[in-house]
């Protein structure tokens, strides 16, 4: 129960600094300095000014200095960072699996955040990301569930493919069915980059399960702007939440492996 309590606190803080990230990266700005200003005054924000969903409640959700408001944007971003922190490591454990896994559930924060508000989804995050996989998963192989390095490696490397591959032909017979863009190239490279990290099985669930989590939203948008374009980036986000969280349990109920495996035993042998 306390430690619960203790790792929200943290990852509320570490979410303060994803708000900078969610900021300043779509604005090729650095993320370690300056000091956050506010964006209408520009003046420095003041250290308990910043405390993570505190500060936002105690000002009354506005600047200090301009009064001018504060995004909503900010106590959620701090609060999913703080709900992650805590159940990442309530399900995990407080290891090395646990922290990369945390760390990649941030990454999506931010990542879902941006291309909500600017539809694109950075590359220091997509590709950074897929690269740090690349080389975590030998260094953690039980991040694939087994205690070899090469083996991890190469679900590594299958995980990044499937992921990459099934939203790039997708997106490409889109465009060729449809004569326009259908999936972005930052769609592309945040589900290879999942993949790397959470191998091919899980990746694909979570190509199957995001436009199931779209389609009501993306029907809202469709009727209520008369716009086709929704940002994928947040339902992938989630979709690759549910699959860390539940995604053994989805594939065990929904009986695929079970009967691929009969079928290779029947045919392969
Ligand atoms: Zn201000």
């Amino acid at each position: 129960m306390t430690a619960w309590v203790v790792w929200f606190v943290v990852g509320a803080f570490v979410g303060s600094f994803l708000n900078v990230c969610i900021w300043r990266l779509p604005r090729s700005q650095s993320i370690v300095r300056p000091r956050s200003a506010c964006p209408h005054c520009r003046h420095p924000i003041a250290w308990y000014d910043n405390v993570p969903l505190v500060s936002y409640a105690l000002l009354g959700a506005r600047c200090r200095h301009c009064r001018k408001p504060v995004h909503w944007r900010y106590p959620l971003v701090e609060a999913l960072g703080g709900f992650a922190a805590a159940a990442i490591f309530q399900r995990f454990g407080v290891g090395l699996t646990g922290l990369v896994y945390l760390v990649f559930v941030w990454a999506l924060i931010v990542a879902s955040a941006i291309d909500f508000e600017h539809q694109i989804i950075p590359d220091e995050i997509s590709v950074g990301g897929l690269v740090l996989g690349l080389v975590l998963s030998p260094l953690i192989p039980r991040l694939h569930g087994t205690d070899q390095a090469l083996t991890a490696l190469m679900r590594s490397f299958a995980g990044a493919l499937a992921g990459g591959g099934l939203l790039y032909v997708t997106g490409t017979l889109g465009g060729w069915l449809f004569r326009k863009e259908a999936m972005g190239g930052g769609d592309v490279k945040l589900l290879a980059m999942a993949g790397s990290l959470l191998g091919w099985k899980l990746v694909t669930l979570t190509f199957f399960l995001a436009p199931v989590l779209a389609l009501i939203p993306g029907l809202a948008v469709l009727v209520f702007r008369r716009s086709h374009v929704i940002p994928y980036g947040p339902f992938l986000s989630l979709a690759l939440v549910a699959s860390l969280f539940y995604g053994q349990a989805m594939i065990q109920m929904s009986g695929v492996e079970e009967s691929v495996q009969l079928l290779w035993e029947h045919y392969g042998s």
